[in-house]
């Protein structure tokens, strides 16, 4: 370390001021512990890229945020529509979302925690700075380096502390061997549509994906896709505006980027650090989206820092509690999802018309998938949709299996090691898991 080009030390530096890392900074501040958010990105500038933004209500009820209001909220929807790949049938689903003006919400953030003392710096990062197997901070593009007790990277797909954290061998062995596995895409055109305000549609005619459209949108989510480019999926949704005569008007803003579409990874702390949101695969990914999901885990982790640092404690074993109660809470819900996107979008639109038209997928699924809760039928259910199926028997045995696989995959998440020592364990029969799911 250089020391005549190394900075004053904080409690916390938090790498990337996206929903996830303002929150959790806010949230660590509001404790009164001195914390650093950094991001390329002007201040000003952060939540731009979401005029639009939709969250689901009973997930971002848990991270304890007061709910957004006034010009902030734009719409609460109650209920959305489902409809098969043909349009034919629809299937209304009673699960609520919010409709947000996305950068007002992220301007709270960043407004809330300066009020309570978070320093915020535009500055690019260049990766985590590393003493004796832990990290102790970060070194900039220019070469400054900042100390601080704990790092926490919530610099989304970038990455831009994990990756060297994991190089460095800190975080215990990922089930994948690179970190760039499984994302999709999600494309917005945020402006004004023909719907209702509370109206939200879903169409799930794209296989490997869906699209929505409400009052103030339209969009693909790709998921289940490699990433692809804008030009391609903007030519997917003009063919669907065309097909199916959907408008926008009073056009405000397009959007493009990846999504991580996959379970969390398996483990978000080292000697010193932790990752956040995006960057830890915090997705729902039936939905593409990871804020919610993002600001729970801020709150968890702020949690488990105020407690780590009261005992001047970060050390792997004290910072584990993150993994325990993010996996068992939060976790094994997101990594149920996954399996559910990949029952729901992975099959080929014939077999998608079959399933929405014999009710193998019914609207009480769909709910249950957006809302992590498992799908367990009654023996008498299963036997009429095995009646219902029984014009396409392979269908609904590739629905079953993944749905019988996606339960012990919940369950694994649930009784996730309490310590260490147990995730070597863990994480070999995750990977036997995702095996069984993968049929
Ligand atoms: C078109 C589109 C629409 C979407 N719509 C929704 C939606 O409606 N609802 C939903 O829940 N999700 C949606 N998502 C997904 C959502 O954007 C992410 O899940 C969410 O932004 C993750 O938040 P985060 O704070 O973890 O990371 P991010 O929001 O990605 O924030 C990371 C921050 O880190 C900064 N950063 C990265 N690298 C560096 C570096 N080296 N140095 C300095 N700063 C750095 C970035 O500038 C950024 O500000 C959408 C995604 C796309 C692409």
């Amino acid at each position: 370390m250089n020391s005549e080009n190394t900075n004053s030390s904080y409690d916390v530096i938090v790498a990337g001021a996206g929903y996830s890392g303002a929150a959790v900074a806010a949230m660590l501040a509001a404790y009164g512990r001195r914390v650093l958010l950094l991001d390329r990105r002007e201040r000003t500038e952060i939540g731009s890229h979401y005029p639009r933004l939709m969250l689901d209500v009973d997930t971002f009820s848990k991270s304890g945020l007061p709910r957004p209001q006034g010009d902030e909220l734009l719409a609460l929807l109650d209920l959305f529509y489902a409809y098969s790949p043909s349009g034919k049938v629809r299937k209304p689903i009673d699960f609520s979302s919010l409709m947000l003006d996305g950068q007002l919400f992220a301007q709270r953030l960043l407004d809330q925690g300066e009020a309570d003392g978070v320093s915020f710096r535009q500055a690019e990062i260049k990766g985590p700075l590393l003493k004796n197997d832990q990290v102790v901070g970060v070194t900039l593009a220019d070469g400054e380096q900042i100390l601080a007790a704990v790092t926490i990277d919530a610099s989304g797909n970038a990455q831009a502390l994990l990756k060297e954290v994991v190089a460095a061998g800190l975080i215990p062995a990922l089930e994948h061997s690179h970190l760039e596995s499984l994302y999709g895409v999600a494309y917005r055109l945020s402006g004004q549509t023909d719907l209702g305000p509370n109206e939200l549609h879903i169409h799930f005619c794209l296989q490997g994906g869906y699209l929505w459209r409400s009052a103030y949108d339209i969009g693909i989510g790709g998921m289940g896709h490699e990433a692809r480019e804008r030009e391609e999926v903007r030519k997917q949704i003009e063919d669907l505006q065309a097909r199916f005569g959907w408008e926008i008007h009073d056009l405000i803003q397009e959007d493009f980027g990846s999504v991580p579409v996959r379970h969390p990874l398996g483990a978000f702390v080292a000697s010193g650090f932790a990752v956040l949101g995006d960057a830890g695969f915090m997705v729902n990914s039936v939905r593409g989206g990871g804020v919610s999901a993002g600001l729970k885990g801020a709150r968890v982790l702020a949690d488990v820092l105020q407690d780590a640092l009261t005992r001047q404690d970060m050390s792997l074993n004290s910072l584990w509690a993150f993994n325990v109660r993010y996996q068992q809470q939060l976790g094994a819900q997101l990594a149920y999802q996954d399996v559910m996107r990949q029952t729901l979008m992975n099959e080929p639109a014939a077999e998608m018309e079959f399933a929405f038209e014999k009710d193998l997928i019914t609207a009480d699924d769909i709910k249950g998938s957006l809302a992590g809760r498992l799908l367990d039928f009654s023996p008498i259910q299963k036997i009429q949709k095995g009646l219902r199926g029984a014009g396409h028997p392979a269908l609904l045995l590739r629905l079953n299996h993944k749905l019988e696989w996606g339960k012990h995959l919940y369950e694994h998440f649930r009784q996730y090691p309490a310590s260490p020592d147990g995730f070597p364990q863990w994480q070999q029969e995750l990977s036997h898991l995702l095996d069984k799911v993968a049929g």
